[in-house]
C-alpha cells in the first residue's frame, strides 16, 4: 500500500487547525477541572497532583505543536551535509531508542553532495518520522536510516519495523490530529509534509501491517 502524500489540501489553514487544538484541550481541561473540584472537597490524593501535572504537559504539548505549525516558518537554505544532519538526529534520539530497546542503524551513501536545505527543518522531520517508527515498536526493534543519491534527488528513507499502518489509516496520514496513541497529537506528520514541501520534496509512506513501515522522503539536488 502506497500513499503519496503532497497534496496541498493536507496542509490545512491555520483556522481550522486552531478549532481542532481548542477540540484537543478541552479534555484535559475537563479532567483537571474535576479534580480541583474533588480537592476542593477536600478529597486529596497524592495521585491528584502527578494526573494533574501530566494533563497540564498534554495541553503544553499540543500548544507547542501547534505554535510550530501555525508560525510562519522562514526557510533558511543553505548548503547542507545530510550525513551530519543524520548523525545529529541520531544522537538526539539514542537515549529515547535505547529505553524502548530500538537500535537505530545509518546507512549513508558516500558520494551524497551537500544538499540545499534548511538543516534545522530537515532535522525536525528526521526526529518526527524516527520517533514515530520508535513509537510503532513498542517491544522494541530497529530503524534503518538510509540516504542513497539519486539522478536529481536525496533519498532519506527511514525502515522500521513496527505494527505498521493500515490502507485506511495510510490515507489520513498528515491529517492534523490523526492520532492512534494515547499520548499523540497527530501533528507531527502534518509539520513533515508541510516542510518537506517548503522544499519542493516529496514524502511516500509504504506500509504493512504488522510488518512495518518505510517512509522516503526526497529532497531535490540543486
Ligand atoms: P502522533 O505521533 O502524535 O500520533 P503523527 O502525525 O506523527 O502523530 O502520526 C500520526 C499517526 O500515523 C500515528 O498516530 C500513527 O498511527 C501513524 N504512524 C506514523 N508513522 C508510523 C510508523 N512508522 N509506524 C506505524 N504508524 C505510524
Ligand atoms: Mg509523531
Amino acid at each position: 500500500a502506497e500513499e503519496r502524500l503532497s497534496k496541498s489540501e493536507k496542509l490545512t489553514v491555520v483556522g481550522e487547525l486552531a478549532a481542532g487544538v481548542a477540540h484537543e484541550i478541552r479534555n484535559p481541561l475537563t479532567s483537571i477541572k474535576g479534580f480541583v473540584k474533588l480537592m476542593q472537597q477536600g478529597m486529596v490524593n497524592e495521585n491528584f497532583f502527578d494526573i494533574i501535572l501530566d494533563e497540564f504537559n498534554r495541553i503544553e504539548e499540543i500548544i507547542n505543536e501547534f505554535l510550530n505549525l501555525a508560525k510562519p516558518q522562514e526557510i533558511q537554505l543553505k548548503k547542507s551535509d545530510l550525513k551530519k544532519i543524520l548523525k545529529d538526529v541520531e544522537t538526539l534520539l539514542e537515549s529515547e531508542a535505547h529505553l524502548q530497546n530500538v537500535q537505530i542503524y545509518q546507512q549513508v551513501e558516500q558520494n551524497i553532495p551537500p544538499i540545499t536545505c534548511d538543516p534545522n527543518l530537515i532535522k525536525q522531520v528526521v526526529i518526527n518520522l524516527i520517533k514515530n517508527s520508535i513509537e510503532a515498536m513498542p517491544n522494541g526493534g530497529s530503524v534503518n536510516i538510509q540516504a542513497i543519491k539519486e539522478e536529481t534527488n536525496v533519498l532519506i528513507k527511514i525502515i522500521d519495523n513496527g505494527v505498521g499502518i493500515n490502507e485506511a489509516r495510510l490515507q489520513k496520514l498528515g491529517e492534523p490530529f490523526f492520532s492512534n496513541k494515547e499520548k499523540g497529537t497527530g501533528l507531527g506528520l502534518m509539520l513533515c509534509f508541510r516542510i518537506i514541501s517548503q522544499h519542493k520534496g516529496t514524502i511516500i509512506f509504504q506500509s504493512k501491517e504488522n510488518q512495518g513501515t518505510t517512509v522516503e522522503v526526497r529532497l531535490p539536488l540543486s
